[in-house]
């Protein structure tokens, strides 16, 4: 049997798992990052949190093979190093040599935290068995990862994969990276509470109110679509406007790629076959390819917050 230890390091809180050769987890730990701290201090505390996730799944450190890691920022593979990570305040940490001195002998792994999460939905999720896919993480931001030919593909300098930040309206609204109308600023869970929120100042009497008790900083990504399927017309357009922005990126990544599955992720995926039926179909009629006899799937995630653990655990087979 094989083992490996993923550990999925967050602005908030370090995750990490046991994880087998088939990316199933069978124990975890979890510990506050307490950001701004020293990153040795941060890595030492990584190591720990993976101590305890295979303590709880009952394996010897022994018998693990490679201790793998999502982090969020800029993972430069050739030197181990961690280039740049906003919300800890890492600026060229040297990660996997922390990390080797934690776990002597061990090999090391590492990657960004969204091409960790892809990798993950690629190997065990969504992607099972697949070529090529292409992850879309609709959350606070919108995520992804690409892999092709079996491959992660990083990048010239592992800055690659950025796909909330491919423009879809270049008068659309400001993004946080500085452009306007980014995938991101229109199509993330963020960009669909923002459209909620502005349509219910406009719809005193829509549903949405009730259900976030009228207070809509209640409203979150689930509020507008429990209303559409609730049958309120003002839910029902948010919805169709944010799955239009959906399309158009999604489309983009279609025609550029064409991967074999385009695999979506992230809490606005929670919506389901609300989002996923009429995705699937304007994509469909707007592909380049569409007389093409065979298309790009376009599938739900499968793993959830986990997806970053079991990728991170397997980083090794990329
Ligand atoms: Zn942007």
């Amino acid at each position: 049997m094989e083992y490996y230890i993923g550990i999925d390091l967050g602005g908030t809180n370090i995750a990490a798992a046991l994880v087998d050769g088939q990316g199933k987890i069978l124990g975890r730990a979890n510990l506050a990052t307490g950001a701004g701290r020293p990153a040795a201090e941060i890595a030492a505390d990584m190591a720990h949190a993976g101590r305890r996730a295979a303590e709880q799944a009952g394996v010897p450190i022994e018998q693990v093979s490679a201790v793998g890691m999502g982090v969020p920022g800029t993972a430069n593979q050739k030197e181990g190093v961690l280039e740049f990570a906003n919300n800890l305040g890492f600026l060229h940490e040297p990660i996997v040599e922390m990390m080797a001195g934690c776990f002597p002998g061990k090999q090391i792994w590492f990657d960004n935290d969204a091409n960790a999460a892809a990798w993950g939905e690629y190997l065990a999720g969504g992607g099972r068995g697949a070529d090529s896919m292409i992850a879309v993480t609709l959350g606070t931001g919108v995520g992804g990862g690409i892999i092709l030919g079996g491959k992660l593909w990083n990048g010239v300098n592992y800055g690659a994969g950025e796909l909330g930040h491919m423009v879809i309206d270049q008068n659309g609204p400001e993004c946080n990276c500085g452009r306007r109308g980014c995938f991101e600023a229109l199509a993330s869970a963020t960009a669909l509470i923002r459209q909620t929120r502005e349509a219910m100042d406009n719809a005193p009497k829509s549903l949405m109110w009730e259900l976030c008790g009228g207070d809509k900083r209640m409203a979150d990504g689930k509020t507008v679509f429990e209303a559409a399927g609730r049958g309120d017309r003002t839910a029902a357009m948010v919805v169709e406007r944010y799955i239009s922005y959906l399309a158009v990126g999604i489309t983009n990544l279609v025609n550029l790629f064409q991967p074999e599955i385009i695999c979506i992720g992230g809490g606005v995926s929670l919506a389901g076959a609300a989002l996923l039926e009429p995705l699937k179909q304007i994509v469909a009629a707007g592909d380049y390819a569409r007389d093409s006899s065979v298309r790009t799937e376009i599938r739900l995630a499968e793993l959830g917050n986990d997806a970053g653990l079991i990728g991170a655990a397997l980083l090794g087979r990329r």
